[in-house]
C-alpha cells in the first residue's frame, strides 16, 4: 500500500488521495478526537483535513461541515487515537453494475489505481490476496472477508451492495473462503455493456464509464435511442433513431420479459431459428439486406464486419420469440400438427412468421432449403418444425407443462462468439472483419442467451 512497498513515486494528488485512503480505514496518521456520545458511545470529530484531490474526482465534495464530522463538548481529556472518517467519497454503485467498474469509479474519486484501492481495502492482518491483474474488461470477484471489507469502505450496508452489483452478491467458486480476504479480476461471467451516459447521471465521468450486465433486455436504452456497446474505456452506443423497428423490436422484448416466465430460453430458441436462416443465405434475399448496409453506414464499418452482429437479426428475434410464446398460437398448432401432422404445422407456424415480417415468401423458401438439405456444418435442420414437434408431443418426449419445450439441441445453437459467426456469414476472410468490428466495439455486448 504504501510508496515505498510499491517502489515507485505517486503523483502529489494520488497520495493525498493514498492517506484519505488510510484515514478512512483507521490505519492512517491522522489523529482525531474521541469525544464521548451521548448514551456512552464514541464519536469521532477529525482535526486532519481531508480533502480529496477535486481536480482529478468527478464528483462532489462533501461539505467541510460532512468532511470534519460533528463534534461533542468533552467531558473528559481528548484522546488522541486513529479513526476512519466517514464518506470521504461518495460512489453509489448504479443497479447491475460490474464491482470492477464501482471499484474503478472508487479509485477514480481517490485518485489512485484500482488495484491499490482494493489492496487497500481489503488489507486485514489474518492476509491478504488478490488474484490477477486489474485490465480492463475484467470483473472484480470478492470473497465473504472481503466483501465484508468494501461494505465497510462504503459505508454501504452488504445487502444493499449486493442488490446492486451482481458480481458482488455471490463469490466466485475459484475464491476460498475463509479468513483471509480475496479479491480476484477475472473474466465476467455474463455479457456487459457501457451504461447509457445520460442516464447514469452523476455516475458518469468521461475518465471511466459505468459497466452494467444489461441481464435480459437492458441493451437498448429507450429514452436516447441507443444500442449499448461493451466498451470498458468510453460510453459507446449505436445511434437507433435510424432504426425504429428495432426499437419497436426492443419494447416488444421487454414486455415478452416481464409477461413470461421463459423469456430468455423463449428469445434463445428464436434465436436459433432465425440463424439458421441467416447461415442459409438469407442475407442474399432482398429485405435483408438492408439492416446490414444501414448498420455499416452508422458504425462506419464495411458490411462484412457487421454481418454477424446481433443487432442485424433482432427485430426477427423478437418476432418469432412472441408468436413461440403466445398460447393461442400454441393451441392452434398443436392441432394443426394433430390432425394434418408436424411439416403442415411448421408450414402453418413459417407462413405466420413470413406475414408478421413482411417476408411472405418465408414459408416457401424455408420449405425449398429444407428439400435441398441445410449447411454443412449447421446440423440444425429446421429449428422450429422441432420445437412444433416438442409442442404436439410428435418427438414422443412427452413434455409436460413447457418442460424441456424451449431446450435447444446443441448442433442448432447460435454461435456466441462473434468471429464464428462472422465465418459462417461471408464468403472472404472473416480476420480483417473481425478486427474491424472488434474496434469499432461490435464484438461483445448483449446476446439472446
Ligand atoms: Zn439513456
Amino acid at each position: 500500500m504504501c510508496r515505498q512497498q510499491r517502489g515507485r513515486a505517486l503523483p502529489a494528488g494520488a497520495a493525498r488521495a493514498e492517506q484519505h485512503l488510510q484515514l478512512r480505514l483507521g490505519r492512517g496518521p491522522g489523529l482525531c478526537r474521541l469525544s464521548p456520545m451521548p448514551g456512552g458511545a464514541a464519536r469521532a470529530g477529525c482535526t486532519t483535513p481531508l480533502a480529496s484531490d477535486s481536480a482529478s474526482s468527478p464528483w462532489p465534495e462533501p461539505s467541510p461541515a460532512r468532511r470534519r464530522g460533528p463534534t461533542f463538548p468533552l467531558r473528559n481529556l481528548p484522546v488522541e487515537v486513529s479513526c476512519p472518517p466517514r464518506a470521504l467519497v461518495q460512489v453509489p454503485p448504479v443497479a447491475g453494475e460490474l464491482t470492477s467498474s464501482w471499484s474503478r469509479r472508487l479509485a477514480l474519486g481517490y485518485g489512485m489505481p484500482v488495484q491499490d484501492l482494493v489492496r487497500g481495502v481489503i488489507s486485514r492482518p489474518e492476509g491478504t490476496r488478490i488474484t490477477g491483474a486489474a485490465r480492463s474488461g475484467r470483473e472484480l470477484y470478492l470473497n465473504g472477508p472481503a466483501r465484508a471489507a468494501f461494505a465497510r469502505f462504503s459505508g454501504i450496508p452488504l445487502n444493499e451492495l449486493a442488490a446492486r452489483l451482481p458480481g458482488f452478491a455471490f463469490s466466485h467458486e475459484r475464491l476460498e473462503e475463509d479468513a483471509v480476504a480475496r479479491a480476484a479480476w477475472w473474466a465476467p461471467r455474463k455479457a456487459w455493456v457501457a451504461a447509457c451516459p445520460p442516464c447514469s447521471g452523476r455516475s458518469w465521468s468521461r475518465h471511466q464509464p459505468v459497466l452494467v450486465y444489461p441481464e435480459a433486455a437492458g441493451h437498448v436504452c429507450q429514452r436516447h435511442h441507443r444500442w449499448l456497446l461493451a466498451n470498458c474505456q468510453q460510453a459507446s452506443a449505436i445511434d437507433l433513431r435510424p432504426l425504429p423497428e428495432v426499437l419497436l423490436a426492443h419494447r416488444r422484448h421487454a414486455a415478452l420479459v416481464r409477461s413470461h416466465p421463459e423469456a430468455r430460453a423463449v428469445m434463445k430458441l428464436a434465436a436459433a431459428a432465425v440463424w439458421s436462416w441467416q447461415v442459409q443465405g438469407w442475407q442474399q434475399k432482398a429485405g435483408w439486406h438492408s439492416p446490414t448496409s444501414l448498420l455499416a453506414s452508422l458504425t462506419g464499418c464495411a458490411p462484412s464486419a457487421v454481418a454477424a452482429h446481433t443487432l442485424i437479426a433482432y427485430p426477427d428475434t423478437v418476432t418469432v420469440a412472441r408468436l413461440l410464446a403466445d398460447q393461442s398460437w400454441q393451441a392452434r398448432l398443436r392441432e394443426t400438427a394433430t390432425a394434418s401432422g408436424t411439416p403442415a404445422a411448421t408450414q402453418v407456424l413459417l407462413e405466420e412468421v413470413g406475414r408478421r415480417t413482411r417476408r411472405l415468401w418465408l414459408g416457401d423458401w424455408m420449405a425449398a432449403c429444407s428439400r435441398a438439405g441445410s449447411r454443412p456444418g449447421v446440423g440444425a435442420g429446421n429449428v422450429l418444425e422441432q420445437w412444433v414437434a416438442r409442442l404436439s408431443g410428435a418427438d414422443g418426449a412427452g413434455h409436460r407443462a413447457g418442460e424441456g419445450l424451449w431446450a435447444v439441441p446443441r448442433p442448432a445453437r447460435r454461435p456466441v462468439g462473434y468471429g464464428e459467426r462472422t465465418s459462417y456469414l461471408i464468403e472472404s476472410s472473416s480476420r480483417e472483419a473481425n478486427e474491424e468490428a472488434g474496434r469499432a466495439f461490435l464484438t461483445g455486448g448483449w446476446e439472446p442467451t
